[in-house]
């Protein structure tokens, strides 16, 4: 979830946009004013959103100079939105640092399809720092280790043979644990592009990496699902695990 304003002088639209948002699971607030919007976005005592839906045309203080004067102080993602279509506006709008435009009228699915792909970037950007720092850092957790300088797996005293991905997919689950990582986050993270919309990938990745950890009743337990969202690492429950996880195939090798 995360916090988007709305800068919109139409009120119509302000809502249609705010609603879709809230829809896909955003917190919203709507600003109708550019001098306003400016006071809210800048200055001491501004507020922190994750996102800023910017219209150019605004009363008070247009768009432009708003999205100026926020880039003066600040990394935030901005999304101009322009009533003309002309290269000019879009162009300008980039220059000023907006992250991406929309020309009205706008559609809305093309508005989520942005405002999640910037999301996406930015929440990437973020466990990509996060994961830089510690890339080097052994995880330890019950019968688990992972050795990510030697790319080492081992369940009590057995070493696990793993794939490149799976190893990827366990060591960024596993030093990140509690985090929730959709299917498409971790299509995009270890994959790349040319593999987006088949999240059945992550899924296979999941269950292969499930069974050679052990299968059901092991470590592997701790490799959470999600239904309709993703999965997560859970240091502390053992809760569900796929019915079809039986530790029928176990490809542990002894030391
Ligand atoms: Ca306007």
């Amino acid at each position: 979830m995360a916090h988007i304003v709305v800068v919109e002088d139409e009120q119509q639209l302000a809502h249609l946009i705010a609603q879709t948002l809230r829809d896909d699971g955003h917190q919203t607030e709507i600003i109708r004013d550019g001098q306003v919007a400016l006071d809210r976005l800048t200055g001491p005592g501004r507020i922190s959103p994750d996102l800023i839906i910017l219209d150019l045309g605004l009363p008070g203080v247009d768009g432009l100079t708003i999205c100026r004067r926020i880039r003066r102080e600040r990394i935030v993602p901005i999304v101009m939105l322009t009533a003309k279509s002309s290269e000019l506006d879009k162009v300008l709008g980039l220059e000023l640092g907006a992250d991406d435009y929309l020309t009205k009228p706008v559609s809305l699915r093309e508005l989520q399809a942005r405002v999640s792909a910037i999301l996406r970037r930015v929440e990437m950007m973020r466990v990509e720092s996060r994961t830089e720092d510690d890339s080097t850092k052994p995880i330890t957790y019950h019968d688990l280790s992972v050795d990510p300088l030697g790319r080492e797996v081992v369940v009590g005293d057995q070493e696990v043979n793993l794939t490149a991905k799976e190893f990827d997919l366990l060591y960024l689950l596993a030093s990140h644990p509690g985090r929730v990582f959709s299917r498409t986050y971790l299509l995009d993270r270890l994959w790349g592009d040319g593999y987006s919309g088949f999240e059945r990938t992550v899924d296979t990745h999941i269950q292969r990496l499930r069974r050679k950890l052990g299968g059901s009743g092991s470590v592997a337990d701790h490799i959470v699902t999600l239904w309709g969202v993703g999965y997560k690492y859970d240091r502390v429950n053992s809760a569900t695990s796929d019915p079809g996880d039986a530790p029928d195939t176990v490809t542990t090798t002894v030391r």
